[in-house]
């Protein structure tokens, strides 16, 4: 009752606010790119992920990974004003990939678990409830499966960029051990890497959120790859540090008017002192 409450207050706040808040908010936004974070797409979340696209179509554009590259290294604001990524590895969405984005000629970034990769059925459906809920009794959803190494293999060559998010979605701020440590970020790079035979230089944390990270983890991550996304929300203006990316988490469950309004960044400043903190210590 309280979420349904919740809900409705929300979708009339947006109603209202949205609008001449987002007319403000675009004439602030030239120069500056954010980074989107989808996990699976669903048959039930078609719809929504499609209206997520043609939005962005009309409201900024997408940025390909390289550009985001540039963007990062040499300064350059490519005009375009969003990178999707994909966290996991699902199926889903290596086919929202083939049926939605490349007939557009969009190019996003996958980053993927190389113990996922390859799981049928119940393997999968038990890395997921093992590893990516933590064993938390959550909703599986019911086209559940991993891409294979095949697929992940063709969106490379379709243009895509391919990146580590761990060997087994691991938690990173609770592994201690040094040697599972290397194995969840090293490890998992140079299996892409031999796997894929192109350098893998995108990382993932799995979680994102500040208390999923480490300065050791993080360490390590900045000596084995150049970019390294976080789940905490922001904004980026070029020639940023690219190994702390903020990204902006969206759900396939939340009305595609509110997704909207976090596209445009509506929920940053909730994520202000996160970002100050790391940036600060790491
Ligand atoms: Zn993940």
């Amino acid at each position: 009752m309280t979420q349904r409450f919740s809900k409705t207050v929300r979708d009339k706040v947006v109603q209202l606010v949205g609008p001449p808040y987002l007319s403000a908010v675009g004439r602030l936004e030239s120069g500056v790119i954010r980074v989107l974070l989808v996990h699976d797409v669903t048959s039930d979340t078609l719809d929504w992920f499609t209206g997520v696209v043609e939005w962005i179509e009309r409201n900024g554009g997408f940025l390909t990974p390289n550009e985001a590259q540039s963007f990062f290294r040499a300064r350059v604001w490519p005009g375009p004003r969003y990178l999707l990524t994909f966290d996991d590895g699902f199926q889903s969405s290596f086919k929202a990939a083939r049926e939605i984005l490349e007939p557009r000629g969009i190019k996003v970034v996958f980053f993927v678990c190389p113990n996922f990769i390859g799981l049928r059925s119940h393997e999968a459906e038990r890395f997921v409830r093992d590893f990516i809920f933590e064993g938390k009794q959550l909703p599986l959803s019911q086209d559940l499966c991993a891409m294979t190494w095949e697929e992940v293999e063709s969106l490379l060559k379709a243009g895509h960029t391919i990146g580590s998010h761990t060997l087994t979605h691991a938690r990173l701020s609770n592994v201690k051990d040094h040697e599972r440590l290397h194995g969840e970020i090293v490890t998992s790079r140079d299996i892409l890497n031999a796997r894929l035979g192109v350098p893998v230089t995108w990382f993932a944390y799995p979680f994102g959120s500040i208390d999923s990270m480490s300065r050791k983890a993080h360490q390590l991550i900045s000596d084995n790859y150049e970019f390294c996304c976080t789940n905490i929300r922001g904004h980026h203006l070029a020639g940023d540090e690219p190994s702390l990316i903020w990204r902006e988490s969206l759900s396939g469950f939340e009305d595609l008017s509110y997704t909207k309004l976090v596209m445009r960044g509506v929920l940053d400043w909730r994520y202000y002192r996160r970002r100050k903190e790391l940036l600060e210590s790491y």
